[in-house]
């Protein structure tokens, strides 16, 4: 199994990891700083900011805050969804969206439950899914990643926030006569962090799984994701016994959907082996891939070319 170090930028998601200034104090301050010039950006191109996030039920204890616009636009703005699960001793959050996202974030959530988020499960390390997570855990959350994932953020240029709790392989959070379990999986990155909630029969996927059309799955290579293990590690999690799967952006699908985007990621890559041995061009092996699947993000075909060799 080849192993490719390229670090590459991916077109819909931040592979830039959290940048946060030094103090908390001046966290916020650029943070809003931040928000005020995205939002100054938005309207110097004469476009209101993408509709705020909403909120959707799932089951009685579980509800999902995803964008109102499944759109790039409204990714680059708020982020990935952020699934909520309630139990009697405080809420439990997977992924924290962009910071600019936390009013909402926190307000949606109180709307649910008069307790403090006890937890933060991130599904990665990329800012779409964990830029809010400092904010969440100044507000007494603690903050939990795969330690795979934990050193990816570390390697970011100049990281000035890190969780404190990491985990390796596996671990089972259980709060309020309830029980989550983490499972490490490499696909989007190398330690992506699936989340499944045994009572539902509900999945938490992350990245490794996206169900917009506009916003396909994709890996990210300089975080050590690569197709070869997104293919076994979505064989796995197929195994488990789930009804439905969330995934880091677009509606909640079933597992039966799980496994026809699987089969198309593996027809995609069966057949870049095959343009591979017909010494096909970075230009030709994308133009094939976007006539034949409707996918070919440019900043993933040059490490596929080298993966599926
Ligand atoms: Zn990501």
């Amino acid at each position: 199994m080849s192993r490719v170090g390229l670090h590459l930028r991916v077109p819909w998601t931040s592979d830039s990891l959290v940048r946060m200034p030094k103090r908390h104090a001046s966290r916020s301050f650029l943070l809003i700083a931040a928000s005020v010039a995205a939002a100054a950006a938005l309207c110097a191109q004469g476009q209101a900011p993408p509709a705020l996030p909403k909120l959707e039920k799932i089951k009685d204890d579980l509800y999902l805050i995803a964008n109102s616009d499944v759109t790039p636009e409204a990714m680059r703005y708020w982020g990935g969804n952020i699934t909520v699960l309630l139990t009697k001793d405080g809420p439990i959050l997977i992924d924290a969206k962009y910071a600019r996202a936390h009013d909402d974030v926190v307000a949606k959530v109180k709307s649910l439950s008069d307790k403090p988020i006890k937890y933060v499960v991130l599904t990665h390390n990329h800012g779409d899914h964990s830029e809010g997570a400092p904010a969440l855990e100044a507000m007494g959350a603690t903050v939990i990643i795969s330690n795979d994932d934990r050193e990816n953020m570390a390697r970011a240029p100049n990281p000035t926030w890190l969780p404190q709790v990491a985990f390796i392989g596996q671990s089972r959070l259980y709060l309020g006569g309830k029980e989550l379990q983490l499972m490490q999986y490499r696909g989007h990155t190398r330690g992506d962090t699936v989340v499944y909630f045994p009572a539902s029969r509900v999945i938490v996927l992350g990245d490794l799984l996206t169900t917009s059309d506009l916003m396909p799955p994709i890996v990210n290579y300089g975080d050590g994701g690569n197709w070869t293990d997104w293919t076994a590690s979505i064989n796995e999690i197929l195994k488990m016994d789930f009804e439905y799967a969330i995934p880091g952006h677009g509606p909640m699908v079933t597992k039966a959907q799980v496994a026809a985007i699987r089969d198309k990621f593996v027809a995609i890559q069966q057949r870049v082996r095959v343009l591979n041995r017909e010494k096909k061009t970075q230009e030709e092996v994308s133009s094939t891939l976007m006539n034949e699947f409707h996918w070919a993000p440019a900043n993933n075909i040059p490490g596929m070319i080298q993966e599926l060799r």
